[in-house]
């Protein structure tokens, strides 16, 4: 974040620049025209076929010499804007890594024979997963790749969130009508009907907004009580010649940023009702890709020693990696709390029979012939009590 507002402060530097050079030519140029145009119309004025007099001869001449003048700073004016532009690009050098190919060795696997047609399915459905369904049909001519399922069902609710986002809510609605069931316990429906009302509001009137209100609010009276209150406070805010509205109450009066909201609640909301990864294989990779180099670079500086090196040979990383909400947490994962390393079908996690759980490895290295003593509690038993769990 840093390394952005560093660069962003040199953009603002050359964007404040571009915009003043920018006002002063023009004023500079729009200067100059009115004084060549006043001379023109003068010297227009004077007798035909006469030559012009001797002070008409000298302001042409000064006009020319100031006309030069102005053509020279400009040019001076716009060549210091490069050195400006150019220290952007510096910039951008200075404050980001622009060659992560140490940290990621076998970048080249992407591309081989084998992986490549994954790479390029991975691109097409991710494509699809967009709603670009135009895009990836083209895509999937053009790279001449075995047709990729639509996955439809996304489309259809990258749809939804996109019309979401331009501030209308009746598609959403729509696919929200069909499965009140499923969520009743989601804050989807409220947040839904929530925009509706206020878009009402603003196309139709108060009036509109509060019958509205008056049909689809008391569902969520208990639920959201403190935001159905904001709601229809807010609304006071929607009549024609309102006062502005205080600050608390501009997120609710701002389209965009309700729509926004709502959109990102949409896809989380509907994909965990259909059970589907909100973030198609590709975009996971790279959100969980993008969070993870800059630490794969800090401990790769870091790591200098052959033997430590070494480890980057293996398919595991070297480091733990939180993934967070959005990150894409797709499975659960099981790592041994002994010897701290993921589970694996190998090494599966082992149910003690004091309910502790550790690797099926650890209990092996824990085990003394038939006894075991859970490191956790000191329970004895015996290694064949030991369930294996698993993970849907
Ligand atoms: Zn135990």
């Amino acid at each position: 974040m840093d390394s952005c507002l560093g660069v962003e402060q040199d953009l603002d530097k050359a964007t404040n620049k571009f915009t003043a050079i920018h006002d002063h030519t023009n004023k500079v140029l729009q200067d100059l025209i009115t004084q060549v145009e006043k001379l023109k119309q003068e010297i227009s004025q004077q007798p035909e076929n006469e030559q012009l007099s001797q002070e008409y001869t000298l302001l042409v001449s000064e006009l020319a010499a100031t006309l030069k003048q102005t053509v020279f700073q400009m040019s001076t004016e716009h060549r210091e804007l490069h050195a400006t532009v150019s220290r952007v690009g510096k910039s951008i050098d200075r404050h980001f890594i622009a060659d992560y190919g140490a940290v990621a060795p076998k970048a080249e696997l992407f591309c081989n024979e084998a992986n490549r047609p994954i790479m390029e399915q991975a691109m097409a459905q991710h494509l699809y997963r967009q709603g670009l369904e135009d895009v990836g049909d083209v895509f999937v001519a053009e790279a001449n790749i075995p047709p990729v399922e639509r996955t439809c069902t996304f489309a259809q609710l990258q749809r939804c969130a996109a019309a979401l986002a331009d501030g209308d809510p009746s598609l959403a609605l729509n696919w929200v009508e069909k499965r009140t069931q499923e969520l009743a316990h989601s804050p989807l429906p409220f947040t839904l009907h929530r925009m509706q009302a206020l878009k009402l509001a603003r196309e139709q009137g108060v009036v509109a907004a509060i019958q509205y209100a008056r049909k689809e609010f008391p569902a969520y009276a208990s639920r959201h009580e403190r935001q159905l209150q904001a709601a229809v406070c807010a609304l006071a805010w929607c009549t024609p010649g309102a006062p502005a509205a205080p600050s608390h109450y501009a997120h609710l009066l701002d389209p965009k940023a309700l729509g926004v909201e709502a959109a990102e609640l949409f896809i989380r909301e509907s994909c965990a009702v259909l059970r589907l990864a909100a973030l198609s294989p590709l975009a996971g990779a790279v959100v969980a890709g993008a969070r993870v180099l800059p630490a794969l670079h800090d401990i790769r500086a870091k790591m200098s020693h052959p033997h430590v090196i070494a480890a980057w040979a293996d398919d595991e990383l070297p480091l733990e990696v939180e993934l967070g909400e959005d990150g894409g947490g797709y499975h659960s994962v099981f790592a041994c709390p002994i010897l701290r390393q993921q589970a694996s079908e190998l090494n599966p996690p082992m149910r003690l029979l004091c309910g502790h759980v550790i690797s099926r490895d650890a209990l092996n290295k824990l085990a003394i012939g038939v006894k075991l003593k859970c490191p956790y509690c000191p329970m004895e038993q015996s290694p064949a009590e030991a369930r294996q769990i698993y993970f849907s």
